[in-house]
C-alpha cells in the first residue's frame, strides 16, 4: 500500500477561496499543503497572445448544457485572470429568498467586518474618474443621457503600477493586479505552506493513519490530513465531492445542486460614432468621437440605480462598463452568424462598448453525470464539457428582459448604439461567476454546508470557494467569496484544536497591516471558543 503523506491542512485550489485560509493557517502554526491544478505562472510569464498555450493555461471555457463558465486553472485561479472589481454585495442580496437564502447568522453588516478584512489584504482601491477608461466614461455618459447615474468602481488593482494595457484576462504581466499570487499565497509560503501546482485531486476518501480524517488521490500520490479545505471552484468542487461519494460513505443532496451563474448577462453595443459626438459631445481624440473599445482597465464604471432593496426578489440587477477580448466579437448576437452584417460589426469593433449586467437567477443549475477524471472533459486545451446543466427558470427569464430593456433605454436612447447581448446558440448563456454549487444555508436539504462552511456530515470538510456562496449577488463575488473565507477560518481553527493541533489565529493582512483585524477578533474568538 502506498505511503501517505502527511498533513495538518490539506486546502485543494488555489484560487480566493483556498489562498486566504491557506495563509491564515499557516501563520497561525498549522502545516499546510495546497494542491493546484493548473500550473505556476509569474507575472512575468503572462504572455499578452491569444495563441494558445498562453491565456489557455490561465483560464478554461467550460461548457455545460445551457451554460458556459469561465474557470480559473492555474496557481491564484481566478483572481489571475479576473478584472479586479471588488465589491461588497447589497445588503438584500442575503435576505433573499425571504430571508432563507443565506444562513440567519450572516447578513450584510454580519459579513462587513470580513469585507474590511479582504479589502485590506488585497487591498482595494476606488477608481478615480480620471483613471475610468473612455469606455467607462461613455457608459457614464450614455447613462447621464438617459437619466441615470453610473459611478466609478472600486478594484483590486495597484493604479499606479497598471499601464491600461486592456489585457487583464490573460495575467497581469505587470504585476499591477493584486491576485492571490502577489499577496495571500507568497504571505501562505513565507509561512511554510507548501504550494504544489500541477496536481488535480482526483477524489477523496477515509484516511488510513490514525488521527488523520481524509485521504486525497492525485495523480499516483496520495496525502492524509487532519483537515481538508475544498476550493476547487464552484465548476469543480461539486464534481470533485461527489466522486468523493464513495470513499466518503455519501454525500449531502444540495452538493452539485442550486447553481447560480450570478445573472451574468453580457452584452456589446454597436456605437454610432456620429450620435456620440452630437448628443454626448464627446471626442477622444480630433475628429474622433470614441473608438476606444480596447482601451483602459476592463471594468471602470457602474450603475446601482436598480439596487433598491425595496424593489421584490428578480427585478434588482446592476450594469458595468465592460470590455471583453476581441475573440468575444463572434458571440454579439445583433447581426447573424455569418454575412456582410457581421463582418460590418466587425470591422467597427473599435466603437463597441462592452456591459455586464448582473441579476438575481433562480440557481437554476445542476450537475449530472461526472466525467472519469478532473472537473470536465478536457476537450482542448483551455476548453472542457462539464456535466453542468441549466435551464432558465420563468423568474430569471423577466429578470433577464428587464436588463435588456434597461440596456436599451440607456444606449440606445438618441439613437446612439445598437445592443448585441451575446449569443446563446452556441454555448448557451455565459457566466464569469459560477456559484453555489456545494452552497451554506440553515436548511440541510437546499445546504451542502453550514454556516461555518461544514460539509455536512463530514466532520473536518470545509468548502470555502464560490461554491459556498448561496446565490446570485448582483455585483461581481470575488470580494464575497474573500469575505467568506477570512469568516470561515475561525471554524476551521476551532476543528483543529479539537483535533490536537496548537493553531493560532490573527494573522495580520499578507502585507502586515493590521486594521482589518481589530474588528474580526472578537469575533473569531467567539467561534473558536464555541461561544
Ligand atoms: C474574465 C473574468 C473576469 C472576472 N472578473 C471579476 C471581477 O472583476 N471581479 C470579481 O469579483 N470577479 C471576477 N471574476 C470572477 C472570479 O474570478 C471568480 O468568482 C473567482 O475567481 C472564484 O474564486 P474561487 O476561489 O471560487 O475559485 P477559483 O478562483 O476558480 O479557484 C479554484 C482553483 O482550484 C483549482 N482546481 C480545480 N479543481 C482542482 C482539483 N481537483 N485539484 C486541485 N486544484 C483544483 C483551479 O485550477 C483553480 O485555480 C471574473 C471571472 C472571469 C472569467
Amino acid at each position: 500500500m502506498k505511503t501517505a503523506e502527511l498533513t495538518d491542512v490539506l486546502v485543494i485550489g488555489s484560487g480566493f477561496g483556498g489562498a486566504i485560509p491557506a495563509y491564515h493557517l499557516a501563520a497561525g502554526g498549522a502545516k499546510v499543503l495546497i494542491l493546484e491544478r493548473g500550473p505556476q505562472i509569474s507575472s512575468a510569464g503572462f504572455e499578452q497572445d491569444w495563441k494558445h498555450g498562453t491565456w489557455t493555461r490561465v483560464l478554461d471555457l467550460v461548457k455545460g448544457d445551457g451554460m458556459t463558465a469561465l474557470a480559473g486553472n492555474c496557481v491564484g485561479g481566478g483572481s489571475v485572470h479576473y478584472y479586479a472589481v471588488s465589491l461588497r454585495a447589497p445588503s438584500f442580496t442575503f435576505e433573499r429568498g425571504g430571508g432563507r437564502m443565506w444562513p440567519r447568522s450572516i447578513r450584510r453588516a454580519t459579513l462587513d467586518p470580513w469585507y474590511e478584512r479582504a479589502e485590506e489584504s488585497l487591498p482595494v482601491t476606488l477608481l478615480d474618474w480620471k483613471e475610468v477608461s473612455y469606455a467607462g466614461g461613455l457608459f457614464a455618459a450614455a447613462c447621464r443621457n438617459a437619466g441615470r447615474t453610473c459611478q466609478p468602481v472600486p478594484v483590486a488593482v495597484d493604479t499606479e503600477a497598471c499601464v491600461n494595457c486592456g489585457w487583464m484576462v490573460g495575467g497581469c504581466h505587470f504585476g499591477a493586479k493584486r491576485s492571490m499570487i502577489l499577496n495571500y499565497l507568497p504571505a501562505a509560503q513565507a509561512h511554510g505552506a507548501v504550494l504544489r501546482p500541477l496536481c488535480e485531486v482526483q477524489r477523496l476518501s477515509r484516511a488510513q493513519t490514525p488521527g488523520y480524517r481524509y485521504r486525497a488521490h492525485y495523480g499516483a500520490e496520495v496525502v492524509e490530513a487532519k483537515v481538508v479545505i475544498v476550493a476547487a471552484g464552484a465548476m469543480a468542487t461539486p464534481v470533485l465531492l461527489r466522486r468523493s461519494a464513495f470513499g466518503l460513505g455519501g454525500m449531502p443532496g444540495a452538493v452539485g445542486r442550486y447553481f447560480s451563474g450570478n445573472g451574468d448577462l453580457l452584452t456589446v453595443t454597436q456605437m454610432d460614432e456620429g450620435r456620440i459626438a452630437d448628443v454626448l459631445g464627446l471626442e477622444r481624440e480630433p475628429g474622433i468621437a470614441y473608438q476606444a473599445y480596447p482601451i483602459g482597465k476592463s471594468i471602470t464604471t457602474q450603475s446601482l440605480d436598480h439596487t433598491d432593496p425595496r424593489k421584490p426578489e428578480f427585478t434588482r440587477f446592476s450594469i458595468q462598463q465592460c470590455y471583453n477580448t476581441p475573440l468575444t466579437n463572434m458571440l454579439a448576437e445583433g447581426p447573424s452568424w455569418f454575412g456582410v452584417g457581421k463582418k460590418q460589426a466587425r470591422r467597427e469593433w473599435r466603437s463597441w462598448l462592452g456591459t455586464l449586467a448582473m441579476y438575481e437567477d433562480d440557481n437554476e443549475g445542476v450537475f449530472g453525470l461526472l466525467p472519469p477524471t478532473g472537473a470536465y472533459l478536457k476537450l482542448a486545451d483551455g476548453l472542457g464539457l462539464s456535466p453542468l446543466r441549466y435551464r432558465r427558470s420563468a423568474n430569471s427569464e423577466r429578470a433577464r428582459s428587464l436588463v435588456l430593456a434597461e440596456l436599451r433605454a440607456i444606449l440606445e436612447k438618441d439613437g446612439l448604439g445598437r445592443v448585441m447581448p451575446f449569443t446563446e446558440d452556441l454555448i448557451g448563456e455565459v457566466t464569469a461567476h459560477p456559484l453555489a454549487s456545494a452552497r451554506i444555508g440553515d436548511d440541510p436539504a437546499t445546504s451542502a454546508c453550514d454556516e461555518g462552511h461544514r460539509l455536512r456530515g463530514h466532520e473536518g470538510l470545509f468548502v470555502t470557494d464560490g461554491s459556498a456562496v448561496p446565490g446570485a449577488l448582483c455585483v461581481n463575488p470575488s470580494l464575497t467569496i474573500s469575505a467568506l473565507a477570512e469568516r470561515a477560518v475561525p471554524y476551521i481553527v476551532r476543528q483543529l484544536r479539537d483535533d490536537g493541533v496548537a493553531v493560532t489565529y490573527g494573522a495580520p493582512a499578507p502585507g502586515g497591516a493590521t486594521s482589518g483585524r481589530r474588528a474580526t477578533l472578537e469575533l473569531a474568538e467567539r467561534v473558536i471558543s464555541g461561544g
